[in-house]
């Protein structure tokens, strides 16, 4: 193969995680001119270029090293990784993204108890994830056959081809409408952004570790809130206990008034009219909450 000196990244061509992993390049920086196929687009400004499939195909096409990363769910990502044990090995979760969040699951109709995974001894599962699910029995000690289908888990039980199924479960909702009921969690997923465990050592690790850099910047601050104030100084040790993650606040002097201090602090996660009322309470005053865009430390 030749070598490249631009990265290419593989992510899903139309489902849940399109939009959200498209905005998430987007907030790194990353723009990309569509081609008319859909299939690469190629990166204007960075040498970064996008490959969108399915995203079943991702975790291959990294370990084939037809791309360097991809987006995709951790539930795929693994899946790839106990069904393709040797390929597998190279492939890593360097980064996680905080959405396409869901749960692979045992779900059992409705009016059946669970207590433990025993009770799924000599019973037919379905599910599009068999190598998540066979080590799952297996290092639970349970013998149940597994009934593979590439989609429509959930009618299985219903149509009698299996007795349970293990499956993507976000709201529950298509287990409700299935009589079905979600008992034991295998994966907690989300997108990942995953590629081989060692960077590249050409010029395309540079551009992995300034996309990576890029990445952290967003990710660390997407929840994040910069919150300035006004506080008397005697006020301050109150008022810094309210923030809301106990940031380590910076503090500015008020011209003219020796008494007053102007605090500014990064935290972590929303803060609500209840907090702000709080520090008021404490006397706070000016109260600003502002969203955080990048962070480059
Ligand atoms: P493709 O055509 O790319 O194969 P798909 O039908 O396999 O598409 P989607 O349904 O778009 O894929 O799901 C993509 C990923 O979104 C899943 O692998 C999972 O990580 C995540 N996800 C989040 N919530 C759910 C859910 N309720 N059901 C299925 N996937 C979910
Ligand atoms: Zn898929």
């Amino acid at each position: 193969m030749k070598p490249r000196d631009r990265l290419r990244i593989a992510m899903q061509k139309s489902g849940r995680l399109t939009d959200p992993a498209q905005e998430l390049l987007a907030r790194c920086g990353l723009k990309f001119r569509q081609s008319r196929d859909k299939l690469f687009c190629f990166g204007e400004g960075e040498p970064v270029d996008l490959l969108l499939v399915r995203d079943d195909d991702i975790p291959g096409l990294i370990a084939e090293g037809v791309c360097d990363m991809g987006i995709v769910g951790r539930n795929v990502l693994r899946e790839y990784q106990y069904s393709h044990p040797e390929e597998g090995v190279a492939l890593d979760e360097l980064r996680p993204l905080g959405f396409g969040r869901c749960r692979l699951s045992i779900a059992l109709p409705q009016d059946e108890a669970y207590d433990s995974p025993s009770q799924l001894n000599g019973q037919r599962i379905a599910t599009s994830y068999p190598g998540l699910l066979g080590e799952w029995l297996r290092s639970n000690g349970v013998g149940a056959k597994v009934v593979y289908l590439a989609g429509s888990v959930e009618i299985a039980p219903r149509l009698g081809t299996a007795d349970a199924i293990c499956d993507l479960v976000s709201s529950g909702a298509t287990l409700v409408a299935n009589q079905l009921r979600e008992t034991a969690i295998l994966v907690e997923s989300e997108a990942v952004l995953a590629g081989r465990s060692e960077l590249p050592t050409d010029e395309r690790g540079e551009i992995a570790e300034l996309l990576l850099r890029r990445l952290d910047g967003v990710i660390q601050v997407r929840d994040s809130r910069l919150i300035l104030l006004q506080a008397p100084r005697d006020a301050l040790a109150e008022i810094t206990s309210l923030l809301p993650g106990l940031p380590v606040p910076t503090l500015t002097a008020v011209d003219g008034a020796p008494d007053q201090v102007v605090v500014q602090a990064l935290c972590a996660g929303s803060v609500s009219w209840r907090q702000l009322e709080d520090m008021k309470r404490a006397g706070a005053r000016d109260m600003l909450v502002l969203p955080v865009e990048k962070m480059l430390a």
